[in-house]
């Protein structure tokens, strides 16, 4: 037990976080304790190597375009490589880094620089700046890519310059992973034996590096300014749950505090739902998913079902739209997961914005967040949700599952009310996700047309804070434990009471558990994950009563920023909260 801390939690503005003597702190992502040495990851190729390379040069810009070719191909065959050893996600993040690697586009941007008579280096980095300004103007999920494509560059370069590839490597022992950011690339291969805990200097609390994180079970800290600056082999005591990294902790103890939170980690291992506080107040506690292998997976934890099935996840390489027959297929394979008593909310096309899918959003547009996504997209283009919805009812139909569905970026009654309409029609359950805060402050409005709300706390805080969800630089903004979140949480939550409705929550702030018992005092009835994060919710919230949950909830909602509002909510919870993540 993490008793001997003084929590952190979530940092200030800009360049509050950082040094305070011998402790590091950020943003707390995935809650846990690891003790172990930093392993540094530098991710910059020598400069004195790439000194040489400049002042050798080439005869002329086709003998250069002929080594980046080499260059370029070695490092998509090592991509190609790993994908090979890798499986499930990973494989798809390496295999797709590997035809970044060998991008067309890419290539003909590095010749055209090399051609206008500019030095290798240079335009090996004019080209792929060229192409990270593209993507990060796309903001969201493809802004990720610019990681990728930087690490891209790294690598080529190194082996240009006859040097083996920066990156991340294969530690010999326990090690605390210490990197500015991840690639996508780097932590599809991570063998969570080895890394024990996450610190970065950049990323938010929705980063990949947070998101792999999760799926890994080790606890992170992202957001933590100067953690570049620790001496390799420095032994890091990383707590995951206030952010706290402490560079100087006493052996003996932080090996006892670990020991610890492992035991408290592992008791939650054998818990098997179904969820309810030691009291027995019940709260479903469900899965969230991608496809049918994720469902699979999910559905041999302890779920009363699919929280969220996030449908855009399933189109996201497609040119063209899938017929009806198709998409029921690739429907039914979640669905049949499940059934019984263990039902499935579908969530239509989520397209546009973070997750580009190309037969359905508006390409160019200049502020994607705030553009037609989700369901704005039927608005012209309405066939598109009939086609969808009426192959989620084909799929219901074949499975026999109960069917729940419900629509992304509602920011209107009449939206909710058109959706329901056509959800009811087609004899499903009808809902709405609370992503945008018009439909918080309507959801006493929004449940008199739809039978359940669900609430995407990823984008409620994107869109409350103003402040994008994947911009490391405000990922104190985009923290759900931010008072005005919370406020608009607990206006659906009491709406969902007022009416005997069901409300949800699906976003990531569900997988956290000291604010999931927050959100259960405030009323919300169903918690949606990641299956990672099941067991360590579900057996948190079976430790505390509905009572302490209620406090929980109002301590949380009377702080004044995330940091007050996670130590007051750890002190009504009793900390237990921290030994489990
Ligand atoms: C959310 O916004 O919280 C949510 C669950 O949707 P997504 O993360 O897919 O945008
Ligand atoms: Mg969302």
């Amino acid at each position: 037990m993490v008793t001997d801390t003084t929590p952190t939690g979530s940092p200030g503005p800009r360049g509050s976080t950082g040094r305070g003597g011998a402790t590091l702190s950020g943003t707390p992502v995935v809650p846990g304790l690891a003790y172990a040495p930093a392993l540094v990851v530098r991710q910059e190729v020598a400069a004195e190597a790439v000194a040489r390379l400049e002042a050798q040069g080439f005869p002329d810009a086709d003998a250069a375009l002929a080594a980046y070719d080499q260059a370029s191909q070695a490092v998509a065959e090592g991509f190609e490589a790993r994908a090979g050893a890798a499986s499930g996600a990973a494989t798809e993040v390496l295999t797709a880094s590997a035809g970044l690697a060998r991008d067309r586009g890419l290539r003909g941007a590095v010749r055209k620089h090399l051609r206008a008579g500019t030095g290798i280096t240079d335009a090996l980095h004019s080209a792929v700046e060229q192409f990270v300004g593209v993507f990060e103007q796309m903001g969201g999920l493809m802004a990720e890519r610019a990681t990728d494509l930087r690490d891209i560059e790294r690598r080529t370069l190194a082996r240009l310059a006859g040097e083996p590839e920066p990156g991340v490597p294969t530690p010999d022992q326990p090690s605390v992973l210490v990197a500015e950011d991840l690639a996508p690339a780097d932590t599809a291969g991570l063998d969570p034996n080895l890394v024990v805990a996450l610190v970065t200097e950049r990323g938010g609390p929705t980063s990949h590096t947070a998101i792999i994180a999760r799926q890994l079970g080790i606890p992170c800290v992202v957001g933590v300014a100067g953690a570049l600056a620790t001496v390799p082999g420095t032994p890091l005591l990383v707590d995951g749950a206030t952010g706290r990294i402490d560079t100087t902790a006493d052996p003996d103890r932080a090996r006892e505090q670990v020991a610890a939170d492992l035991a408290a980690r592992a008791a939650t291992a054998g818990w098997t739902g179904p969820g309810a506080t030691a009291d027995g107040a019940r709260v479903k506690v469900l899965a969230n998913v991608a496809d049918g292998d994720s469902a699979r997976s999910a559905a041999g934890a302890p779920v009363e079902g699919v929280g969220l099935f996030r449908t855009e996840l399933c189109f996201l390489n497609r040119a063209e739209e899938p017929s009806v027959e198709e998409q029921a297929e690739i429907y039914a394979e979640v669905l049949s997961a499940f059934g019984g008593e263990r039902h499935v909310v579908v969530r239509t096309l989520d397209a546009g914005s973070d997750k580009p899918v190309a037969f359905a959003t508006h390409p160019g547009e200049e502020n994607p967040a705030l553009g037609v996504r989700g369901l704005r997209l039927a608005f012209d283009n309405p066939g598109l949700l009939d086609r969808q919805l009426d192959a989620i009812a084909l799929a219901a139909e074949r499975t026999g599952t109960p069917t729940w569905v419900m629509a992304p970026m509602v920011a209107t009654v009449g939206e909710a009310a058109d959706f329901a309409e056509r959800v009811h029609g087609r004899g499903l359950t009808a809902g709405v996700m609370v992503e945008i805060p018009s439909a918080a402050l309507l959801a006493h409005r929004m449940l008199e047309v739809v039978d359940f709300l669900s609430l995407g706390t990823n984008d409620l805080t994107q869109y409350a804070m103003a402040a994008d969800r994947m911009a490391s630089d405000l990922a104190h903004l985009t923290d759900p434990w931010q008072p005005a979140v919370l406020q608009l949480i607990a206006i659906t939550a009491h709406a969902g009471r007022d009416a005997g409705k069901p409300v949800g929550v699906c976003g990531e702030a569900a997988a956290d558990p000291a604010l999931a018992a927050a959100l259960v005092g405030m009323g919300v009835t169903s918690l949606s994950m990641a299956a990672a994060a099941v067991r360590p919710v579900g057996a948190f919230l079976g430790s505390v009563s509905s009572g302490q949950c209620e406090e929980a909830a109002e301590a949380a909602l009377a702080a004044a920023d995330p940091r007050c509002a996670r130590e007051a909510v750890r002190e009504v919870l009793g900390g237990g909260a921290d030994r489990i993540g």
